[in-house]
């Protein structure tokens, strides 16, 4: 990461990526007065709708991305696949306060791993594997159930398999599941799974039985670090249905839980001397202990109740950082429930706006609707969270999901 120089309001943000964290990371500069460009392929796209201008082109598109950075100030992105060594290619015109290396970290799981386990934090016993036969001895030690992943391109699930039996890991040879199913397109390039025997790269992770899922934010403008609280998160179908803040074993910030979370939190934020927000996905296991699952180097859905009930949100956080502005501590104003509306769930909330002024409704304005994407979200302020979250499923709106 490079040294960060305090950004003063007029200069100009680019973000690579407008979908909604773009948009909320947009906003949040408005507020500070920068001025906003934003790089997608879908014109109008949510950041699009708040920032400045926008570059229509697809996110690896070397020139638009340089063109990018001729016009800003400083670069940021919304997500983690964004092509590192094209960013780096454009430092000589613009500022990269995050850097690089938090994304190459992060958009490998054995780099991410490996970080992780050399800052001393814990995580699910791994092991990388190649070939089938690095599959059979990672069985061998780690044992079953466990967790098969593709190192890259994986989200919400996609590109990862639990197996639970022998016959499971035999299968893997067979059916070589990230194939066909769409869901392994960025596992490995042609070249290594020819080499490999159709074999992506891969890490084998133990099973954690967890007591349940949880997160914490920190943000850093590479030299303070702050963080937000634990907050626990509840997955549908794999993707980020609920988010309870705090996490009820973490409400006092004193709790082990908070305590060796917001330890775990700044040893990382440290490690990477980070810029901009870093979301830390948490398994929280039944003897209270804590595990990191994985890293994302932006700020994360689990973060968006921070808009309502947090002295600072994490957008803000985030755009503090990469300005190189101080960070005061974030303070938890209100307990606070946050579920996603996908787009299954637009038309019956919307139904029902009318009727729940305790909603604080968010629509990222994307013009096409599609099952499981993430169109919006909400969140109530409470002081009985368990209680709000079953008002919440009460209304039926996430019926489907059940
Ligand atoms: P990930 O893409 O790594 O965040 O995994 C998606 C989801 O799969 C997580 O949120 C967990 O619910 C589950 N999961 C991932 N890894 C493990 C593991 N090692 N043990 C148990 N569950 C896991």
């Amino acid at each position: 990461m490079s040294e960060t120089k305090l950004l003063q309001p007029g200069s100009t943000i680019g973000i690579v990526g407008g979908g909604q964290l773009g948009q909320m990371m947009a906003l949040s500069a408005k507020y500070m007065g920068f001025r906003v460009g934003v790089l997608d392929p879908t014109p109008d796209c949510p950041a699009g709708q708040v920032g400045d201008w926008q570059i229509v082109a697809e996110y690896d598109d070397k020139a638009a991305i340089r063109q990018l950075a001729e016009r800003s100030d400083v670069l940021t992105y919304e997500f983690e696949n964004v092509d590192a060594d094209a960013l780096d290619s454009v430092r000589d015109v613009t500022e990269i306060p995050q850097g690089t290396d938090l994304l190459r970290v992060t958009q490998d799981r054995i780099n991410e791993k490996t970080f992780i386990n050399k800052h001393g934090i814990g995580t699910a016993p791994w092991r990388a594997v190649n070939t089938m036969d690095e599959l059979r001895a990672a069985v061998a030690e780690i044992g079953l159930p466990a967790v098969l992943k593709t190192t890259r391109g994986g989200y919400d699930g996609h590109g990862q398999f639990v197996l639970r039996t022998q016959a499971d890991v035999e299968q893997v040879a067979h059916t070589k599941p990230w194939d066909g199913t769409g869901h392994g397109l960025e596992a490995g390039t042609p070249e290594e799974e020819a080499a490999n025997g159709g074999f992506a790269p891969s890490i084998l992770e133990g099973f954690v039985d967890f007591a349940y899922e949880a997160s914490i934010l920190v943000s850093g403008n590479g030299k303070q670090y702050v963080t937000f609280p634990v907050v626990r998160n509840v997955h549908r179908h794999n993707i980020l249905h609920m988010t309870i803040a705090p996490a009820e074993h973490a409400a006092d910030p004193d709790s082990p839980l908070a305590t060796a979370a917001r330890d775990l939190a700044l040893r990382l934020a440290a490690g990477f001397k980070l810029a901009g927000t870093l979301g830390i996905e948490l398994f929280v296991l039944k003897d209270g202990g804590v595990l990191v699952n994985e890293l994302a180097p932006r700020p994360h859905n689990s973060g968006h109740y921070t808009i309502e009930a947090c002295s600072m949100d994490q957008f803000e956080a985030h755009v503090r950082g990469i300005a190189g502005w101080p960070l005061p501590e974030p303070k938890l104003l209100s307990h606070a429930v946050m579920v996603n509306v996908l787009g299954q769930h637009v038309a019956p909330t919307r139904a029902l706006i009318g009727t729940h002024p305790e909603w604080f409704v968010h629509d990222y304005g994307k013009a096409e609707v599609k099952h499981d994407r993430k169109m919006g979200h909400i969140t109530v302020l409470t002081d009985d969270t368990a209680r709000t979250a079953q008002e919440l499923e009460a209304t039926g709106c996430w019926d489907d999901l059940k």
